[in-house]
């Protein structure tokens, strides 16, 4: 089991390794956390591991009851907010009683507002059950719901007391839900880590057949890095915009095709457009774009969609939430392991670019 520090202005710890819920009440207790719980989770999550969870609380003292949402992002909404907070008063929830958030980055979302507002918080433990949420969604204390169909749009800031990692759930995880989290990992090698990358060249079979200790040891560099970003930029005003890369174009794509193309597919898209545009500006070797694309493949997602509307993707990204007057910024790769922010990417770079994805 490996353990990594985030040193946000409320400091937390995130263990990982296969068969930390085996531990947790000792976990927990080491934490100072109490000896009353109740879990968050949705019907799939629950049905697969929420009997271990329970089990594993109830056997060491720990009084838990576990609340279940249905399944998907529609989820993360307001009125799902409110239907919690009357679960919780009806179980007598205390200041001092702990929210522990088990699945993906949807119940992390959810159960960490939920957390973060009743009472004006509760201490919050994740549980992360999917690849996205162990490397990416339960570090670093972002918690919303949606508004309608904006994502996200209501929301805080609310650092978790601990991160408890179990490598061992993501045996149950869909193929598909797999390579949506390699896109973020990889996404980690290119901003900061060429070992990982490295690492995932050489492995990747590995992992798409969920190799515990290479997982473990691919999660624990991410969790290390994002850690690293957040506690140098806790509110998200300068150094965390790199882990933006990719998503510049991707949430673009995800809004043309109506969120049709999944996060993973589309970010994996949007490293590309960034990789050439890179090229383009001598930024970036053609060698290393290969590298970057060949990894892209061999972990299950496509480098190419042929049908994408170029000139919508432009228009989307010039509407995008993150556009600061007028200027689309870029996360841009200078070499595997290393990127640079830059807002003046010359129009006609941005649509050669754009048609090698599409
Ligand atoms: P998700 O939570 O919807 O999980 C994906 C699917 O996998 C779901 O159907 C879920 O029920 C299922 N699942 C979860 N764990 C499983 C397991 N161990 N075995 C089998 N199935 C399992 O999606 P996600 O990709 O984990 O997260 C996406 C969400 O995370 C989005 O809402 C996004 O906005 C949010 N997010 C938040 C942050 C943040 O910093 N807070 C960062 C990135 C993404
Ligand atoms: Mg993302």
């Amino acid at each position: 089991m490996r353990i990594v520090q985030v040193n946000t202005g409320n400091s937390y710890r995130i263990y990982i390794g296969s068969g930390v819920i085996e531990r947790i009440s000792e976990i927990l207790k080491e934490n100072d956390l109490s000896s009353r719980a109740v879990v968050i989770t949705n019907e799939v999550v629950a049905n697969l591991h929420g009997r271990y969870l329970m089990e594993s609380l109830n056997k060491n003292g720990i009084w838990a009851e576990m609340l279940t949402v249905p399944d998907g992002e529609s989820q993360k909404s307001l009125h799902m907010a409110a239907k919690l907070y009357g679960h919780l008063s009806r179980l007598k929830a205390e200041r001092s009683t702990d929210v522990l958030a088990l699945g993906g980055g949807v119940i992390g979302d959810l159960a960490g507002f939920v957390a973060a507002t009743y009472m004006r918080g509760l201490p919050l433990v994740h549980i992360p059950t999917t690849l996205l949420a162990q490397v990416d969604s339960s570090i670093g204390g972002k918690v919303a719901v949606n508004h309608g169909s904006l994502k996200n749009m209501i929301g805080t800031f609310y650092q978790p007391r601990l991160v408890l990692t179990d490598i061992s759930l993501l045996k149950s995880l869909a193929d598909q839900e797999m390579k949506n989290g390699l896109a973020e990992v990889i996404k980690y090698g290119i901003i900061r880590d060429s070992e990982l990358f490295q690492i995932l060249e050489n492995n990747l079979d590995k992992i798409r057949a969920y190799d515990q200790a290479i997982l473990e040891e691919i999660v624990a560099r991410c969790a290390s890095i994002k850690a690293e970003i957040v506690q140098s930029d806790e509110r998200d005003t300068g150094l965390r915009n790199i882990l933006n890369f990719g998503h510049t174009t991707g949430h673009a794509i995800e809004t043309v095709t109506r969120f049709k193309i999944s996060h993973g597919q589309a970010i994996a898209l949007g490293m590309i457009v960034a990789a050439e545009i890179a090229r383009e500006m001598d930024l970036l070797s053609e060698g290393q774009v290969s590298r970057i694309i060949s990894l892209t493949e061999k972990a299950g997602l496509a480098t190419r969609i042929s049908g994408l509307n170029r000139a919508n993707i432009l228009r989307a990204m010039k509407h995008d939430k993150k556009v600061t007057s007028g200027k689309i910024r870029f996360i841009l790769p200078i070499a595997i392991g290393e990127v640079i922010i830059n807002d003046q990417v010359d129009r006609r770079i941005l649509k050669k670019a754009l048609e090698v994805i599409s």
